[in-house]
C-alpha cells in the first residue's frame, strides 16, 4: 500500500524544487495541509491522521496529546533547523522519530537576511521609502528624521553563536564594528575569542554594553521570554534589536514597552510572538519596527536544497533506514519504524 507523506505548514515547501520529480518512482502519496498552533488538537489530528511521515514547519505543536491521536505516524522531519515545536521526549515515548535539516541548507540565507534587516532598520530604509511615498522629502523641519546609524564603531552583541550566529558575525566584521561581544554559555570561550569577539559571562553584560543586539539562540525553556521588562531596563538607550531566531525569545509586551520608553531605537524581526502576526497588532503602530513573515531562510537555493534533503530524509524513515539527522536516536530500538 502507498505510504502517505504529509507536509504541514512548511510554507515555502515545493516552491523552488520540483517535488514530484524528487518523489518519482516512489510509492508515496504527497499531501499538504496547514494547521496553526492555536487550532484544537482534534482538528490538527484530523488533518494529519493519514500520514506515515510528516514534513513540518515551525507549527503546529507536536506533543503527547497529538501523538496519541496519530497512531500511524512513524516520523517527523522538521523542514528547518529549530525544533522547538516538537516535544522530543513525548515523541520518543510515542515511538516517533524526529529529524531536522542540517544548518548548511539555510544558514547563509538566514545570516544574510539578518544583515539585510539590521542595516535596513539602522538606515531607516523602509521608513524613508514610506515617507517618500507619502510625499515627504528631506527638507528643513524633518531632516533629523532621515539620519541613520552605521554599524561602524558600534558594539554589536550576540545572544547565541552557533551556525547562523557565527555566519552573521563573519558578515558584519567588514563593517568595522567597534566591538563584538557574545553571550553563549554552551560553547567554549576560546571559540568566541578566536572568532574575534569578546566573551560575555552573563546575558546582562551583552545587554548593558551593546548598541545592536542580535539573537541567534534556539527557543528553549531557558530562552523563552529571555528579553523581559527587567532585561530591557538594562539595555542602552537607543539600542537596535534584531531577531531572526524565534519570536518567543522576546516578551512582546516588554518590547512594546521598551519602544514606547525610547529604549529601543529600532527593531527588525523576522520572527514574532504570535505568528502569523495579526494585521491589527499594536507592534505595527511603531514606524521604527520592521517585521518580515519568518522568511529569513526563504531564498531559492536554500528552499530547493531543503526540499530535497527533507524528502530524502522522509524516504529513509519510510524505508526503515536510519535517518541522517535524527534528534532522538534512542527511539530506533522501540520506534514505530519497526512495525
Ligand atoms: P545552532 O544550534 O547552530 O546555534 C544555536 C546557538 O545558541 C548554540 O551555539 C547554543 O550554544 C546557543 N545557545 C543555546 N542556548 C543559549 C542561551 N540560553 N543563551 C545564549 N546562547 C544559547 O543553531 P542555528 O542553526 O545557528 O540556528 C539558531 C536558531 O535560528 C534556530 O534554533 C532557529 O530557531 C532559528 N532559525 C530561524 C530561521 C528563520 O527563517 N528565521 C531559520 C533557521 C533557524
Amino acid at each position: 500500500m502507498s505510504k502517505v507523506l504529509t507536509v504541514v505548514n512548511a510554507k515555502l515547501f515545493g516552491v523552488a524544487a520540483d517535488v514530484s520529480q524528487l518523489l518519482k518512482g516512489q510509492d508515496v502519496i504527497l499531501t499538504r495541509t496547514f494547521a496553526k498552533k492555536s487550532d484544537p488538537v482534534d482538528e490538527i489530528a484530523k488533518k494529519l491522521k493519514d500520514a506515515d511521515v510528516i514534513i513540518a514547519g515551525s507549527q503546529p505543536i507536536f506533543n503527547r496529546e497529538l501523538f496519541s491521536r496519530l497512531p500511524k505516524l512513524k516520523g517527523i522531519v522538521r523542514w528547518g533547523v529549530g525544533y522547538d515545536n516538537i516535544d522530543l521526549k513525548d515523541a520518543t515515548e510515542a515511538g516517533v522519530i524526529v529529524s531536522r535539516l542540517p544548518s548548511y541548507a539555510l544558514k547563509d540565507a538566514v545570516a544574510e537576511h539578518t544583515l539585510a534587516i539590521m542595516l535596513s532598520i539602522m538606515r531607516k530604509v523602509p521608513q524613508s521609502f514610506q515617507r517618500l511615498k507619502n510625499g515627504e522629502w528631506p527638507s528643513s523641519g524633518n531632516l533629523e528624521y532621515f539620519l541613520g546609524d552605521t554599524l561602524m564603531d558600534k558594539i554589536v552583541g550576540f545572544i547565541g553563536l552557533g551556525e547562523i550566529g557565527f555566519r552573521v558575525l563573519e558578515l558584519i566584521k567588514p563593517f568595522k564594528p567597534k566591538e563584538i561581544i557574545v553571550y553563549d554559555p554552551y560553547i567554549p570561550r576560546e571559540f568566541i575569542r578566536l572568532s574575534g569577539a569578546l566573551v560575555a559571562s552573563t546575558i546582562e553584560e551583552v545587554l548593558a554594553q551593546s548598541d545592536v543586539i542580535t539573537i541567534h539562540a534556539p527557543l528553549t525553556k531557558e530562552t523563552k521570554k529571555l528579553l523581559n521588562i527587567e532585561r530591557f531596563k538594562i539595555m542602552k538607550r537607543g539600542v537596535y534589536l534584531i531577531n531572526t531566531a524565534r519570536g518567543e525569545i522576546i516578551d512582546t509586551d516588554a518590547l512594546i514597552w521598551a519602544l514606547k520608553e525610547g529604549i529601543v531605537k529600532g527593531a527588525a524581526l523576522d520572527v514574532f510572538d504570535p505568528e502569523p502576526v495579526p494585521p491589527n497588532h499594536p507592534i505595527f503602530q511603531f514606524e521604527n519596527v520592521i517585521v518580515t513573515p519568518h522568511i529569513a531562510y526563504g531564498v531559492d537555493r536554500s528552499c530547493q536544497l531543503m526540499d530535497r534533503l527533507a524528502i530524502e530524509e522522509a524516504l529513509r524513515i519510510l524505508r526503515g533506514e536510519k535517518p541522517l539527522w535524527i534528534l532522538n536516536p534512542e527511539v530506533l530500538d522501540k520506534g514505530r519504524i519497526k512495525s
